[in-house]
């Protein structure tokens, strides 16, 4: 391709702070009823003092951490002017010159593109309030809602590093996964709660794939991205369109802003900016300059994990297949309910009869084989059990102890994966021990032969013409007999037992 996109991200993200950025009134979800957490300083009547929320410092800090950002010991607010509706102060208290942090970067690994690994710088990390929401009604009225009104937010702004619409979204995943791990936001993009502006431009390459051009050209904003696939999608439409511009000769050099159109597929323009829009930025004066030293050497101890890490470490420790491990990783409650479920496999192997060590030297005997049964369980099944039916892995009824013991019966052959599929379901359903619902429901495996073999010599008398079939060569009809038999036995066998008996039993000479 003879251009190169060059994009950058700006976002927002909600903070989930128990009060507002600059008063006591509750920090509330966007379901709440219109209009009950409001005060006079979140609705900007004359007189009241801004209080800075501490809580809010400390999750922006936090954030910052998270990526690898400067931290600045001195930060400030500062009024940026603008009008309307939803602003009822006529600014928002956002910051200027001496935000929270700078200089930090993030790394994302892209599953297919020219480079498999992308270091994204971020330019800033800062600090402000939302706005109020808006609505219009079908009388063509506009209401407003200040619930929202001065809640805190962090604004994310990135270096324009990213080279395609899949780096954009990839990192967009990765920044709501670390915001979870943080604890300090869910940034489910659909509720509004990370927030994404994309900008845009193309670079002219040579036949050397190097850039034609020093500088870059003018960019083009795309706002209304509410998605992690609009994000893409806008992007991808925005390349096409300004490749047709540059074909043509007509590069954009002017800076314009486009809305994304979901429906449509499209982006439109919405205005072109001549120059930067005047917000008269200026100093906050009714909030001194904040001294950050304490709250940044507090929340250095505070940091968690990051999905890296624990990615790596999944990896390493556990032996989970990268499958797995991108799921589980994927969520903190994921990663510690299969931290929890190995821990109690460690000891359950270390109580066994006839063996000999320590759990963790018994453990890493058999890691390869249980790595492979919980990850897939676990990412798999049970995912597409609690996703059947709606569930959050933070509401699931089953104890890890009681998911280490299904596990077991599992790898002891004690059932079969037929039988291991309905103890989920009631598992998950009454949250019972797994060894009680396979003595209640029967579904122990049938490990008696005899049994077994007299339930073949039956299928294969029952069913000639399959039979002579099978001994004239079509074998693929041992899937036929297998299916009949486990289907006769409820799922109790060992489909691999069955097949063995199977083909014995129709090999015999009649
Ligand atoms: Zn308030
Ligand atoms: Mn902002």
């Amino acid at each position: 391709m003879p251009y190169r996109p060059v994009i950058g991200l700006e976002i927002h993200v909600q903070l989930k702070t128990k009060t507002k950025m600059f008063c006591s009134c509750p920090n509330l979800t966007d379901e709440a009823e219109p209009n009950i957490a409001i005060c006079p300083v979140c609705t900007g009547q004359p007189g009241v003092l801004p209080v800075v929320n501490k809580q809010a410092l400390e999750m922006a800090i936090l954030a910052a951490q998270a990526l690898s950002c400067k931290i600045a010991e001195k930060s400030k607010f500062d009024r940026k002017n603008y009008f309307y509706p939803d602003l009822p102060k006529g600014y928002q208290i956002s910051q200027y010159d001496m935000p929270i942090a700078t200089d930090g970067y993030l790394e994302i690994q892209i599953p297919k593109g020219r480079r498999e690994l992308a270091r994204i710088g971020i330019t800033r990390v800062h600090l402000e309030e939302d706005a109020a929401k808006s609505f219009h009604d079908k009388k063509g009225e506009t209401l407003v809602d200040y619930n929202r009104s001065s809640t805190p937010l962090i604004e994310i702004v990135t270096e324009p590093d990213f080279e395609s619409p899949a780096e954009a979204k990839v990192f967009l995943q990765e920044l709501r996964t670390i915001m979870r791990y943080l604890g300090i936001s869910d940034a489910d993009m659909e509720k509004g709660q990370l927030r994404c502006d994309a900008n845009i431009s193309l670079q002219k390459l040579d036949e050397n794939e190097r850039p034609i051009y020093e500088t870059l050209f003018a960019k083009t904003e795309i706002k209304n991205l509410n998605s992690f696939k609009s994000v893409e999608r806008a992007l991808e439409y925005e390349i096409q369109r300004q490749t047709k511009l540059w074909e043509k000769d007509k590069p954009p050099r002017i800076q314009s802003t486009r809305g994304w159109n979901e429906t449509e597929g499209v982006t439109e323009e919405q205005r072109i900016k001549e120059e930067e829009q005047d917000y008269r930025y200026f100093p906050e004066p009714d909030i001194p300059v904040m001294d950050l030293g304490e709250i940044i050497s507090k929340s250095k101890a505070d940091l968690p994990e990051l999905p890296y890490a624990k990615r790596q470490r999944f990896k390493e420790e556990y032996g989970f297949s990268n499958e797995a491990v991108k799921f589980l990783a994927s969520d903190p409650a994921w990663a510690d309910y299969a931290e929890n479920v190995v821990s109690e496999l460690k000891e359950w192997l270390a109580s066994m009869p006839d063996v000999e060590g320590t759990a963790d030297e018994i453990y890493e005997e058999n890691k390869k084989k249980l790595a492979k049964l919980v990850g897939g369980w676990l990412s798999s099944k049970l995912q597409g059990v609690l996703t059947d039916k709606g569930i959050d892995i933070r509401d699931l009824k089953i104890e890890p102890e009681n998911f280490a013991e299904f596990i077991s019966l599992i790898y002891t052959n004690k059932i079969s994966s037929t039988a291991a599929q309905k103890i989920l379901a009631i598992m998950v359903e009454k949250g019972k021990d797994p060894s009680q619902i396979m003595e209640d429901e029967e579904l122990g495996q049938m490990s008696d032969v005899k049994e077994l073999e007299e339930l073949v010599i039956d299928v294969v008398k029952n069913n000639p013409d399959q039979a002579s079939q099978y001994r004239a060569g079509k074998e693929t009809l041992i899937q036929f007999f297998v299916g009949v038999v486990m289907k006769s036995t409820e799922g109790k066998a060992d489909p691999n037992v069955v097949k063995v008996l199977l083909e014995k039993q129709l090999k015999k000479k009649k």
